[in-house]
C-alpha cells in the first residue's frame, strides 16, 4: 500500500504491530516453557495474557476505523522471535539460560515500546482520541513488563547465574 498521508502510516504501523503481537502469542508460550524459575515462567505467562488484550485493543481500533487488521509481516518480530528460540535451544545453566531468556524478552519489549510510543504520538496529532487510550494502555503494559523484568533480573535472576 503507498503512503500517502499520516493517517496511511498509522494504519500500516497498526499493521505491524498486530502482526508482532501475533508472533508473540505463539512465541510466548514457548519462553514460559523454557524458563526454569517459576517468577519468570508466571511472567511469561501474565504477559501472554496482556498480549492477547493488547489484540483486542488494536482490533477494536481497526473496527472503529474499518480497516482490515491485514498487512505484511513484522520482520523485525520475526527476527527477535528467531532469536528468542535460538535462547530456548541453546545449552546452559538453568539460571545462565534464565538470564538470557530475558535479555532476549526484553528486547521485545523495547521494539513494542518504540511502536507504541510512535502510534501514540500519532494518534493525539490525527484526533484519534479513542485509539489513542487504548494504544497508550498497551505502551503502559509494555513498559511495566519490561520493568518487572529488569526487576527480576537484577533481584534474582542474573544474580543466581553469577553464582559457579
Ligand atoms: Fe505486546
Ligand atoms: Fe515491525
Ligand atoms: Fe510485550
Amino acid at each position: 500500500m503507498r503512503l500517502d498521508s499520516l493517517h496511511d502510516l498509522f494504519i500500516h504501523e497498526l499493521r505491524d504491530i498486530y502482526s508482532a503481537e501475533k508472533q508473540l502469542t505463539k512465541a510466548l508460550p514457548k519462553m514460559a516453557k523454557a524458563a526454569h524459575s517459576a517468577k519468570l515462567r508466571k511472567g511469561f505467562e501474565t504477559h501472554l495474557r496482556e498480549t492477547e488484550g493488547q489484540i483486542e485493543r488494536l482490533e477494536t481500533i481497526f473496527s472503529d476505523l474499518d480497516v482490515s487488521s491485514r498487512g505484511p509481516k513484522c520482520a523485525a518480530m520475526a527476527g527477535l522471535v528467531e532469536e528468542g528460540s535460538e535462547t530456548i535451544k541453546q545449552d546452559a545453566d538453568p539460571d545462565v539460560k534464565d538470564a538470557a531468556l530475558i535479555a532476549a524478552a526484553q528486547r521485545v519489549e523495547h521494539y513494542e515500546i518504540a511502536v507504541y510510543g510512535t502510534l501514540c504520538t500519532f494518534a493525539k496529532l490525527l484526533g484519534e482520541t479513542k485509539a489513542g487510550k487504548l494504544l497508550y494502555e498497551s505502551l503502559q503494559e509494555e513498559s511495566a513488563t519490561d520493568e518487572k523484568l529488569t526487576a527480576l533480573a537484577e533481584s534474582e535472576i542474573n544474580v543466581a547465574a553469577n553464582v559457579e
